[in-house]
């Protein structure tokens, strides 16, 4: 039996620095005698830079490790973001309809005793043919009127509306770093890993770097982004492909100005479908940050570059673009003896919906929960721990999917290739044949293996335009009035929430004053 005494974290990206403050904070590893966190990173290797918008669950984890808001955000120029605004997606552009739907981060509201209005919804209960997210939430409401989710003297990290950030990636490591070496006791090392010596059984034995020389540790957090270089290319922990579901693969992007210092700030992302892929376009305080994710067996790079900066026009007039490659897949075995991956050398699903970074605080979640406190059960939990990421990334990429298969695009070989059967998988397939006759409910989903809730699956599926037509054992619905009641209140508040909170540029802007004012440093 040995005690599990230090742990090396390899690699400084966003992935790296999460991990790492998150670890030692749950290991207490400042404190004299307990495990050690180090972490080394190459001066030599750049991040991958891009990964610029969150899920609401990063709140719990910039909390958790003892950031305060608003220091946050004065020192990484983030913004809030409060749900995804999708364009072009349900049907081509130009065509009748409805062209756009919003996936807010608020849960739909209910009726008294916790029923759910989709029902009634479905029923055509709502006012005015609303759509499904502008009926059951004032968040959308909120967008549209540009309001930020919270007033600046709510607590930290809450608010009256569920909300994530967006971020410079770079910059957030850079905050991360700092916080963990100063108030976490995180060792950090600039070094580049050169070779990594395996014993007899297969572990890590030590890495071997220019710079400081051999290091060594009873587990080692593998977050060298696509490089995987313990992962990958010491333990040889296979990496499977999903590219045949999920058809995106390349990305160009760069970051544009704002036209004046003072524009309004959108607290969404937005994704505007394009004939092979789709554009992120992401308000920081400073600048925009944009770009076509596409796929390139639909598209060449001088094409979606041309797309790209046709969609920009002047905000991209001379800057560069950056191309970026990837894949859609996993390594099933994240976990291998006594290293595991977290980030980009684990895995990635397109950037749709935002998971990159959701995924890294899991990984982090986990390791410091199922961490074995004696060596010889890191296979053990290994083997848990991978059957929970792989579980988690099979669901990630059906939601995803569902984005893309319930197009009725047509315009494209991408979108006509994405509604094929033969690249939806069977899980969803037989999720999507069961709502056509009853809407999705909770006991659809183990909630632990699950990174998006019941109602963002309704968000989508509804916003989608998706068809669930009740059985008629299930329309005997008597609660109509109450519901018509709620729909007309969710509306009444929405114009009291209007006049109350701040507008989203000033919500950021007083937050970052009181931060100043506070002296910027971490609490
Ligand atoms: P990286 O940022 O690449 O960092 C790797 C680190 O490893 C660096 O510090 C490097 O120096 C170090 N390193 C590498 N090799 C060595 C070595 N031999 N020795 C020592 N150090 C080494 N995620 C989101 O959550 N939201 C988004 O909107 C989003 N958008 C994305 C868009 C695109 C096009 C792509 C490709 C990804 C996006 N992601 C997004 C994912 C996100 O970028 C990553 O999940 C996140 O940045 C974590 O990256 P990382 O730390 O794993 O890797």
């Amino acid at each position: 039996m040995a005690r599990l005494r230090k742990i090396l974290v390899v690699g400084g990206g966003t992935a790296g620095w999460l991990t790492a403050c998150y670890l030692a904070k749950v290991v207490n590893a400042k404190a004299p005698g307990s495990t050690d966190v180090a972490l080394v990173e190459s001066p030599r290797i750049g991040l991958l830079g891009v990964g610029e918008a969150t899920f609401p669950s990063i709140r719990g984890t910039l909390s958790a490790i003892g950031l305060d808001e608003c220091s946050f955000l004065a020192r990484t120029g983030a913004t809030f973001k409060q749900g995804i605004l999708y364009r072009d997606w349900v049907r081509s552009p130009g065509e009748p309809g409805r062209s756009e739907f919003f996936h807010p981060f608020s849960l739909p509201n209910q009726r008294s005793g916790g029923q759910e209005l989709l029902p009634y919804w479905l029923l055509g209960m709502a006012p005015g043919d609303m759509a499904f997210a502008e009926a059951v939430t004032l968040q959308s409401r909120l967008v549209d009127g540009n309001r930020g989710p919270k007033r600046s003297a709510d607590a930290d990290f809450q608010g009256a509306m569920n909300y994530a950030y967006h971020i410079d990636a770079a910059r957030v490591a850079e905050v991360l770093a700092d916080h963990g070496q100063t108030e976490l006791g995180v060792k950090r090392h600039l070094a580049t890993v050169e070779h990594v010596s395996l014993d007899e059984q297969g572990n890590i034995e030590h890495i071997a770097t220019r710079e400081a020389g051999r290091l060594d540790a009873d587990l080692y957090i593998d977050c060298t982004g696509l490089h995987g270089k313990l992962i990958g290319e010491a333990m040889h922990s296979p990496f499977q492909s999903r590219r045949d579901v999920l058809f995106a693969d390349r990305a160009v992007a760069m970051q544009v100005p704002y036209p004046q210092v003072d524009a309004p700030i959108p607290s969404y992302t937005m994704a505007s479908a394009q004939t092979a892929g789709w554009i992120w376009d992401i308000g920081l305080q400073d600048r925009r940050g944009v770009g076509y994710v596409y796929s390139s067996a639909h598209s060449t790079k001088d094409e979606a570059e041309t797309l790209f900066r046709q969609h920009l026009g002047d905000a991209a007039a001379g800057i560069e673009a950056q191309h970026i490659r990837f894949e859609t897949g996993y390594r099933p075995e994240h976990w291998r003896k006594n290293c595991v991956a977290v980030g980009l050398a684990g895995g990635f699903v397109e950037p749709l919906e935002s998971t990159g970074i959701a995924l890294v605080e899991l990984g982090a979640y986990l390791i410091a929960h199922l961490l074995p406190g004696d060596t010889d059960d890191m296979e053990r939990a290994a083997r848990h721990y991978n059957q929970m990421v792989v579980a988690r990334y099979d669901r990630i990429i059906d939601f995803i999917k569902m984005h893309y298969c319930l197009s009725q695009r047509r315009d494209s070989a991408f979108w006509v290739d994405n509604t094929m059967a033969s690249t939806v998988p069977e899980t969803l397939q037989d999720k999507l044949a069961l709502w056509k006759h009853r809407p999705p409910h909770r006991l659809d989903f183990v909630s632990d293996l699950e990174m998006f809730q019941v109602a963002s699956w309704q968000y989508v599926l509804y916003g989608m335009e998706f068809r669930t037509e009740l059985e008629p054992m299930r329309t005997a619905y008597p609660h109509a009035e109450e519901a018509q009641r709620e729909f007309r209140m969710i509306q009444q508040v929405a114009e009291h929430a209007l006049r109350d909170l701040p507008g989203h540029r000033a919500l950021v802007e007083q937050m970052v004053q009181r931060s100043r004012t506070r002296g910027g440093r971490f609490l």
